[in-house]
């Protein structure tokens, strides 16, 4: 069988690239591997209103869990920080029933979805899979980071995330917790679905992370763990090439999750919706400039944002426990009200920018990182 384009992988960057492919008329396959959109799911779920909306989904009864009214920062020491996240309209979503949103979204548009259906190669305009070999004009790599695996394994920690029933899991708080020695280079945390079920997670460079959340989940009481989840995230930003030869790389695949906290769902997405348009744009007119701009305006949207956020990553891999104690003990409210009242959770360099009071009297973080920092106010 023959497709204009073939996607490999259906989530959200791949499904989103699927719709905007068919919604110009073109046809479109994608293949998934699994056997059913959205499962096993291997997200927390966080997402902002405004980065559904632009990804164009109004999220079901059954695709929406809550949403996040405060965020609860805890220092390796105890102290603890709350943002007031209201403003910011951080919603919690089940990516089992959204992954099924964007696909009948696609479907709809005319795309053919096939699960339980794996690419093994590609290559001269043929996509051979475990149930039968189709024809492509481009390839899309949709697969997420286990196409990384090959290129750079640097980028990679390995992460853990269980569901989990406990009663003090409090619905609408999400907690993250920083310790340079357990989670070295990011953190965990607990995302609430609703009151006494949520994701624990915890991801960091080197670790076991089954005996991290193990260690978190014995420390916190009483629970009971319904569902346990082992996956890599991507934190070295977006790859050098979107596009190899007739192979157009998108999402987790192409390096766009945020190199903070990993969280690809918007950015990734978009990343799905320009390739689509492009391909859609190129299969109309042949030229090759048209496929082109898929990267430029991913990066026009994103880069200057994700540069910072690998600055910040750079800085976190860096500080021990002590400095990460001393930071927390300066922050103030009037830091703490202004991040709640005006930061933007999809662009979020600006409030870390504030909570290292930066731009006002604290000298602290130009000490402990020198003029470097400076790449952060850019
Ligand atoms: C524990 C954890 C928690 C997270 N929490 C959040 C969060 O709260 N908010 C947020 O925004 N992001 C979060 N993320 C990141 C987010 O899940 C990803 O950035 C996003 O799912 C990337 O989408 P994608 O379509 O690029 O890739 P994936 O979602 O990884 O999808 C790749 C798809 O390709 C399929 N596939 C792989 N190989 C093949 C093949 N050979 N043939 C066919 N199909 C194949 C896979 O089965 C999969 O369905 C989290 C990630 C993890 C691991």
């Amino acid at each position: 069988m023959s497709f204009d384009v073939v996607v490999a992988g259906g989530s959200v960057a791949g499904l989103f690239c699927a719709r905007e492919i068919a919604k110009s008329g073109h046809s479109v396959l994608v293949v998934e591997e699994d056997f059913e959109i959205g499962s096993p799911e291997h997200c927390g779920g966080l997402v902002s209103a405004s980065g559904l909306e632009d990804l164009g989904i109004i999220p079901s009864n059954k695709t929406l869990d809550s949403q996040i009214e405060f965020a609860r920062l805890i220092s390796p020491g105890g102290a603890s920080v709350t943002v007031n996240a209201k403003k910011q309209n951080v919603l919690v979503i089940n990516r089992r029933e959204f992954d099924k949103q964007i696909a009948l979204q696609a479907q709809k548009n005319g795309a053919d979805i096939k699960v339980k259906t794996t690419l093994k190669t590609a290559k001269d305009g043929k996509a051979v899979t475990n149930s039968g070999t189709f024809d492509y004009k481009i390839l899309v790599d949709a697969r997420g980071v286990s196409s990384l695996v090959n290129k750079d394994r640097t980028g990679m920690l390995q992460s853990a995330q269980y569901e989990v029933y406990a009663d003090w899991i409090e619905k609408g708080v999400v907690e993250v917790n920083f310790d340079a020695q357990k989670y070295p280079g990011f953190f965990s945390w607990i995302i609430p679905e609703s009151n006494g079920i949520g994701k624990i997670g915890v991801a960091g460079r080197a670790i076991n992370a089954m005996d991290a959340i193990e260690k978190i989940l014995e420390q916190k009481g009483k629970h009971s763990v319904i569902r346990k989840v082992f996956a890599p995230i991507w934190v070295n930003g977006p790859i050098q090439e979107f596009i190899v030869g007739d192979t157009v790389v998108v999402g987790d695949a192409a390096g766009q999750s945020k190199p903070t906290t990993a969280g690809g769902i918007y950015s990734c997405g978009i990343g799905g919706i320009f390739a689509g348009k492009a391909i859609a744009r190129f299969l109309n007119t042949g030229n090759r400039d048209a496929l082109a701009e898929y990267r430029k305006s991913w990066h026009k949207k994103f880069g200057h944002e994700f540069e910072k956020q690998l600055f910040a990553r750079k800085m976190l891999e860096r500080l021990d426990n002590p400095t990460i104690d001393k930071l927390f003990s300066s922050i103030t409210a009037d830091m703490i009200k202004d991040i709640s009242e005006s930061d933007d959770f999809d662009f979020h360099t600006s409030a870390i920018v504030k909570m290292l009071g930066l731009r006002g009297s604290l000298k602290m973080a130009q000490t402990i990182f020198g003029a470097e920092i400076k790449k952060l106010l850019s």
